[in-house]
């Protein structure tokens, strides 16, 4: 008899707990119609326990996507298994309100959920549990997190890999020179210069091997360039280096240092040497380019010609009509 009103009040204290939990709890049977709703469906819906009682959960939230839920709940009652939902894929099951006090942060409650199977005594599946949890606060700083981390890249001029600068910033600077050039006597030249054959580096030595290749040629770029030069990564394995007041003469003598000075540094990965080689591309300011874009075009057609020589050669974009 003690035993037994012992297990009724362990039954009735777990119940309260269920009850004020701060976790949603609603049970449904097959047709989705509601027999258990806590408080904490209650606060945040505005509905108590004998409003939904029996009623079908659709029709108390019709802003549900039925199909996607009925798709998570049925295959709960066929496979009795745990069917969970993440606020990343899905914000919400039940649109309640966010009662956060940072008014404008988020109107609606972020939420995961999860649903499991509930056995009657005949062990058959005849409900299901939903449990819903307020992640409002994980959603709003994650999201705080990567909107930072996006304003932080925007703001960053130097790729990370090579610390040169990175590709919008360079073509900035390009513009800037172009421009600049165009007031001046002097012709300026851009170099646009690619490693060769890097596809097949990375195939057989691996991504990081190629990736030490790829700081191994800004190291070289730094140390060949002058002072005055500027040189940004333009994209994986390609290079942009604008170099004022020099002809394209002039930058061929850059050009073949650099190509020599890469040609002869090997780079050593996990014990292995990667020698490697690169094909550039030169073009001068020229009045007929137009843009910047024009003449950055012409370097990569110069590379272009490289490349179809043989590689492991530098090449001068030649104007027609000069
Ligand atoms: P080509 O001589 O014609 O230039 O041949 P390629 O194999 O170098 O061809 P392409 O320039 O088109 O290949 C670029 C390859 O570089 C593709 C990609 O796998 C690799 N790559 C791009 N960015 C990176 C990077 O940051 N790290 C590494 N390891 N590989 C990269
Ligand atoms: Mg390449
Ligand atoms: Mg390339």
């Amino acid at each position: 008899m003690n035993e037994s009103n012992n297990s009724i009040e362990g039954l009735h204290e777990l119940l309260s707990i269920l009850q004020f939990i701060d976790v949603g709890l609603v049970v449904l049977d097959r047709d989705y119609q509601v027999s258990l709703w806590n408080s904490f469906m209650e606060n945040h819906s505005g509905l108590s326990g004998s409003d939904v009682a029996g009623k079908c959960f659709f029709d108390i939230f019709p802003d549900v996507q039925e199909d996607w839920l009925r798709r998570k709940i049925d295959s709960v009652f066929h496979l009795k298994n745990r069917a969970f939902s993440a606020w990343k894929h899905h914000p919400f099951l039940t649109k309640f309100q966010s009662d956060r006090p940072i008014t404008g942060s988020s109107e609606w409650m972020y939420q995961n959920f999860t649903a499991f199977p509930l056995a009657n005594p005949r062990g058959e599946v005849d409900k299901v549990c939903l449990m819903i949890y307020d992640v409002t606060d994980i959603a709003l700083r994650e999201q705080a997190f990567q909107s930072a981390n996006k304003q932080l890249e925007e703001l960053s001029q130097i790729d990370g890999l090579t610390q040169l600068f990175n590709r919008r910033t360079w073509e900035g600077m390009l513009s800037m020179e172009y421009k600049r050039s165009g007031r001046s006597d002097l012709v300026s030249s851009v170099v646009m210069f690619d490693i060769d054959h890097f596809k097949q580096v990375n195939d057989t030595y691996g991504h990081q091997a190629g990736d030490e290749i790829i700081r191994m040629v800004a190291k070289t770029l730094r140390q060949q360039q002058r002072e005055t030069d500027i040189s940004g990564r333009y994209g994986g394995e390609e290079f942009g280096v604008i170099l004022p007041d020099t002809n394209s003469e002039g930058a061929l003598v850059f050009c073949e240092r650099l190509r020599k000075a890469i040609e002869k540094s090997v780079t050593t990965f996990d014990g292995q040497e990667i020698p490697i080689t690169i094909s550039l591309g030169i073009a001068e300011t020229h009045d007929n380019d137009g843009d910047h874009t024009k003449w950055l075009q012409h370097s990569d057609e110069a590379l272009y010609q490289s490349k179809e020589g043989g590689r492991n050669m530098s090449k001068i974009f030649k104007h027609y009509d000069s």
